[in-house]
């Protein structure tokens, strides 16, 4: 898949002063649940009206979507309001039939990049489509596997492709339900500049209150559109009630954000400025994360040695790590004298963590 301008011109067509906006309920449920969202997302920033009718959840038993039904319902939310339709498929006879209902954007969910059978299979049956596609992350932090589904489909010679960034699943408890990882869509940024992307805030995080900053870092960090779960009655929604947002919070949201557009050379340099302190942003939490995982084991090193008996400061262990992180550093182009306070400071915090312990 080369890099080609082209690639932006289904998402410059929209001719928006603004990101794109996809939004819509997690699920449709009933016809009116559907049309009355579609009407009070009418006439605001929302281009795209999303609504998922085949839903794939985790376990079984939880509600699995209205089905083919919802096609209806969508085609008559198009015919309404005017809004784009989108639907999730994640098998050729999903295409098949959002085809035939003229669904707009169809997009391939999280659990079905994982698999390149499936993408393939979805590739096939959309082969040569004008409509437009975008392809969610897999479920596992893994870029090549999501590039991977981009390129099946752009062999089947789908051009308005785009991509979604959804999250990670990850086995630690974090604040969100998928850990964003921001690198790796700025790589994927970095490595195909015209392929436009969107980001998903309802599905990472998993709770409304954390929506808007994570919108906003999108933005800042240049994404072109936001997909937005949205329900009149949140709560008591179907599926995924805790993450969606009314349409009058929704407008709200883009209200508030910050949407910096490319105009003068001035704020041009601006923009570039915040996206890359955006991506500094995102290594510093990181490394906090990293630094507080790294004392929770120290803590239980501590623990350890408590029990034995056992001195807190092993200098031949210490020895070793300091000499392995110098030269692992100068792989990375980071000088030696650095590496010999950054782990010093390191080291220390460790033992003050574990004094902690041997003396509580
Ligand atoms: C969805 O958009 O409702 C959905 C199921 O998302 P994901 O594939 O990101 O989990
Ligand atoms: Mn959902």
């Amino acid at each position: 898949m080369e890099n080609n301008p082209t690639m932006r011109e289904w998402i410059n067509a929209f001719g928006l002063d603004h990101p794109l906006v996809i939004a819509g309920p997690c699920s449709a449920e009933t016809e009116e649940q559907v049309i009355k969202i579609a009407h009070e997302l009418k006439d605001t920033d929302v281009s795209v009206y999303r609504a998922g009718i085949w839903k794939p959840r985790t376990r079984p038993g939880m509600f699995e979507g209205v089905g083919a039904i919802g096609l209806k319902w969508l085609a008559k939310v198009k015919e309404e309001t005017g809004l784009m339709i989108a639907t999730e498929v994640a098998n050729a006879n999903h295409v098949k039939l959002a085809l035939d209902y003229d669904v707009d954007v169809l997009w391939i969910g999280a659990r079905s990049t994982v698999s390149p059978f499936i993408v393939q299979e979805i590739a096939d049956a959309l082969e040569g489509t004008d409509k437009i596609v975008l392809v969610k992350n897999p479920v596992n932090p893994d870029l090549a596997l999501w590039l991977g589904g981009i390129e099946r489909l752009y062999s089947a010679n789908i051009k308005k492709l785009g991509v979604i960034h959804r999250g990670f699943s990850t086995y630690d408890k974090s604040k969100y339900r998928n850990n964003p990882e921001w690198q790796i869509p700025i790589e994927l940024q970095n490595r195909f500049p015209d392929l436009p992307l969107i980001c998903d805030p309802s599905h990472i995080a998993g709770r409304r209150d954390l929506i808007f900053d994570l919108s906003q870092t999108a933005l800042d960090l240049n994404f072109d559109g936001l997909m937005i779960e949205s329900h009149w009655d949140p709560n008591n929604a179907w599926s995924d009630a805790k993450q969606q947002v009314t349409p009058t919070r929704l407008v709200e949201i883009m209200k508030d954000l910050k949407i910096r557009k490319e105009t003068t050379e001035e704020a041009n340099f601006q923009n570039q400025l915040q996206q890359l302190r955006t991506q500094i942003d995102v290594a510093d939490q990181n490394l906090l994360d990293i630094l507080g995982k790294r004392m929770k084991v120290a803590e239980e090193i501590g623990l350890l040695k408590k029990k034995n008996n056992v001195a807190v400061l092993q200098s031949k262990r210490w020895n070793e790590i300091l000499g392995k992180m110098i030269l692992d550093g100068q792989e990375r182009d980071l000088g030696e004298e650095f590496i010999l306070r950054l782990f010093k400071a390191i080291h220390q915090e460790s033992i003050n963590h574990q004094e902690h312990i041997l003396k509580n």
